[in-house]
């Protein structure tokens, strides 16, 4: 780190100005907003540093630099279009030891401008340490999308309430009250300017809290559950809800189907917990129940991190089931699930107006037994996706064939869906068996069964590998 990010409290302390250019007059507003009570030393003055002074809201020496000026200075900034005089004003300022910035001149200077993102009292300031403030300016503009624009009024309305908190409910209990609480209703209301509501919701919250945390048996409360849909493996696919909350997990239980790209997103310091299981385990899954129960009771704050959404086809129905039994608070934040990662990466609009009337997602295992309705599955005009179809391929075509399906309707088979290595291979559906066989596909895959498999290379979109098999 090349530079020390810190926020220096500049209210009532004095700040030179060294130039009185539009530069300068930039820098101006900065430290007017800190609150410094600013002087400007330059012969002359840009218009709208006129009026500033005019107004009183600054002092100008009209005179040229002297490191007299510097006098009782807490911070300098030089930005006269002169580089001696940049150059005298720094060498002036490290005499004194007093903070120096000079305008595009990180070398002269002590401590450089970030670019800001200010939703008082929320500040990010972002920093390249010189290389390219341009790129920093660019990742300003990301984060600021990400930010709520009431963001401030958010932070006033939390503290105005932080003494109340910290006299009725006890340390433990205060952080867990606190980071529901940026998630829940009196946040979100907050946020949508309605501070009357807000109040209430908090006020609910508050109640809720104390008397929770004064039925818990464990010293730290109870903790909670959330069931994250971490998406089809493309960290960028997470939605901002999990990533908000992977931030505040204490624990990560994570399946196979998540990648190291989305668990570098998690709170740096969380424990993760691998449990990925081979399809079938059931010994795996009552040990991830008891896990989720032990660690929640423990007081633990659990994020259950599983491949694409939780509701389909990833036992969150069965998870919340347990979790509810044992009086486990729990959420659940959606995910992308594969066939729609699937059908964004391949060029697979999975409805349309022409082709596709419906859409079925349905279970690859289903083809063992006979709880499927293949002759309902096997009709035109619509899209069958199947999960988990690897293994059972061959008797997928077979049973959907049986089932009057044609041989040559279009299939389209798409592995790693939404990851740098996803493949897209497309065939009739008698032939589609042989070519994953040939081509070694293997889980995590689809099968996408319908006409629209075809639409993209008919509009001589996505080559796919073994488009005629
Ligand atoms: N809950 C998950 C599905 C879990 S079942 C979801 O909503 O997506 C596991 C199956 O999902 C895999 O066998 C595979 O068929 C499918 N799958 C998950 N991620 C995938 C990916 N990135 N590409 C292709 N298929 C995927």
């Amino acid at each position: 780190m090349d530079y020390l990010p810190v926020f220096l409290r500049l209210e009532a302390e004095s700040a030179l100005v060294v130039g009185g250019g539009h530069v300068a007059a930039r820098k101006v507003d900065w430290l007017l907003k800190a609150g410094a009570r600013v002087t400007v030393v330059a012969p002359q003055l840009s218009p709208a540093l006129t009026t500033r002074a005019d107004r009183a809201e600054l002092a100008h020496i009209a005179q040229p630099f002297a490191p007299a000026h510097l006098t009782g200075a807490a911070v300098v900034v030089a930005a006269s279009d002169d580089r001696e005089v940049n150059a005298a004003v720094s060498e002036a300022a490290r005499a004194l030891a007093i903070p120096v910035n000079v305008v595009d001149s990180p070398e002269l200077s002590s401590f450089i401008f970030p670019a800001i993102i200010d939703r008082s009292p929320i500040v990010v300031a972002v920093s390249s340490a010189g290389e390219s403030p341009v790129l920093a300016r660019r990742v300003r503009e990301q984060i600021e999308a990400l930010l709520p624009a009431r963001l401030g009024a958010l932070a006033r309305f939390l503290g105005r309430r932080r003494a109340l908190v910290q006299r009725v409910l006890r340390p433990g209990a205060r952080r867990l009250f606190w980071e529901r609480l940026i998630t829940g209703p009196a946040a979100a209301e907050a946020l949508g300017g309605n501070e009357a509501a807000a109040q209430r919701s908090f006020a609910n919250e508050l109640r809720g809290a104390q008397s929770e945390s004064s039925n818990a048996t464990s010293g730290s409360g109870l903790g909670e559950v959330w069931l994250i849909g971490a998406g089809p493996g493309d960290p960028d696919l997470l939605t901002l809800r999990a990533l908000q909350v992977l931030q505040q997990a204490d624990v990560i239980l994570y399946d196979r189907l998540v990648p190291e790209a989305i668990l570098e997103r998690a709170r740096r310091d969380a424990q993760r917990v691998f449990v990925g299981k081979e399809t079938g385990d059931h010994a795996q899954q009552t040990r991830i129940n008891e896990l989720m129960v032990g660690l929640a009771r423990a007081g633990k704050r659990v994020a259950r991190l599983k491949g694409g959404d939780s509701y389909v086809f990833g036992r969150g129905g069965e998870e919340i089931e347990v979790l509810a039994a044992a009086g486990i608070p729990y959420r659940v934040v959606p995910g992308i699930t594969a066939a729609l990662g699937a059908a964004a990466g391949a060029d697979i609009p999975l409805t349309h107006r022409r082709l596709a009337h419906s859409v079925t997602l349905v279970s690859g295992h289903a083809a063992l037994d006979d709880s499927l309705d293949w002759r309902a599955l096997a009709r035109s005009h619509q899209t069958v996706v199947f999960y988990m179809g690897v293994a059972q391929l061959p008797r997928i075509v077979a049973r959907l064939r049986a089932a009057g399906a044609r041989g040559d309707l279009p299939v389209a088979i798409v592995e790693r869906a939404t990851l740098p290595a996803q493949r897209v291979l497309r065939a009739p559906l008698a032939s589609v068996a042989a070519l994953a066989a040939r081509e070694q596909v293997a889980a995590p895959a689809l099968l996408i069964v319908g006409e629209v498999t075809a639409l993209a290379t008919a509009a001589g979109l996505a080559p796919a590998i073994g488009a005629v098999a």
